[in-house]
């Protein structure tokens, strides 16, 4: 009887070589197959590691035959890494169509973490990382951006965007006329992470606009912008914004407990939890 093999999902640095974790250099010797994004590409970085392991490619475009190839190698018992040309696949990376048909097909599929620019640059951004939404690529059209940007403006969560140099100065200057207060809402600006030049500039986004113009220097390379969130609203806002949500909590108190009630209606209208409940406390004298 066969025994179905393990797809691993291997990191691999996003600039410094010495990031790569001894466990992916062990998983990338001992499978049989690497599936990389590049084949080009990461044999330098395999010849790097010595790891002599035969690779494949596997891209957004490869066809359901060459990805059905890969699950009956899985299903016959063979080992696969999947790659991306850098950080970890899946994240802005091609790999979701394997990994979910791989789990349909009732494959072991395995994480074998290390780097990925969205944690590396949230880590020292300085900007709140207790809850972030990722977006990955802002769409590249500045109409389609500044509609996408409109939307993420209220989100209260940090927010994360990959960006390519190409557009870093557009991508910057589209959020400083988008969101409300630039002169005020901070984003962190991570240029080439791990990397010779790496470059951190923290500001407004006003200000970050104007960094990125005063030299050319600060539009080369790769990019992770992070959004502070939605600032604080004006007391006048709060006060219709928390009007609302007792009207929401009060329905649904009708169904659910009042805790429960009130934490649903502060999440739907976008207030402070607590402050709603001290609202409807009162209320109820
Ligand atoms: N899978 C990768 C990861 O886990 O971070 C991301 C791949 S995505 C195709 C490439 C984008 O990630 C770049 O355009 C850039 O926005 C970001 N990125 C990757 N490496 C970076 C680095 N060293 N410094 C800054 N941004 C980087």
């Amino acid at each position: 009887m066969e025994t179905t093999g393990t797809l691993y999902v291997v990191a691999t640095p996003i600039g410094n070589l010495e990031d790569i974790s001894a466990r992916a250099i062990a998983a990338l010797k001992q499978v049989d197959l690497i599936a990389a994004e590049d084949t080009r590409h990461s044999k330098r970085l395999l010849q790097h590691f010595a790891v002599s392991t035969p690779l494949t490619s596997y891209h957004d475009f490869s066809s359901d035959a060459d990805v059905q190839k890969l699950l009956d190698d899985l299903s016959a018992g063979r080992s696969i890494a999947l790659i991306s040309d850098a950080g970890t696949p899946l994240i802005s990376d091609p790999g979701f169509r394997l990994v979910e048909k791989a789990r349909a097909c009732g494959i072991a599929v395995i994480p074998v973490p290390g780097a990925s620019a969205v944690i590396a640059a949230l880590s020292v951004a300085g900007i709140p990382s207790d809850r972030f939404f990722f977006e990955g690529f802002l769409p590249a059209k500045s109409t389609q951006r500044c509609k996408r940007l409109a939307v993420l403006a209220h989100e209260s969560s940090t927010v994360v965007f990959y960006e390519s140099p190409h557009r870093i100065a557009a991508c910057l200057a589209d959020m400083a006329a988008v969101i409300a207060e630039p002169n005020k809402r901070k984003v962190f600006v991570a240029r080439e992470l791990t990397k010779k030049f790496e470059t951190h500039f923290l500001g407004s986004l006003l200000e970050a606009v104007a960094w990125v113009a005063s030299d050319d220097n600060n539009s080369r390379g790769e990019f992770v912008l992070v959004l502070e969130g939605r600032l604080e609203q004006p007391d006048s806002e709060l006060d219709t914004a928390m009007e609302k949500a007792k009207e929401v909590a009060e329905l649904l108190s009708a169904e659910l407990s009042m805790k429960r009630a009130v934490a649903l209606a502060a999440q739907i209208v976008g207030v402070r939890k607590n402050a709603l409940y001290a609202v409807m406390l009162e209320k109820q004298g």
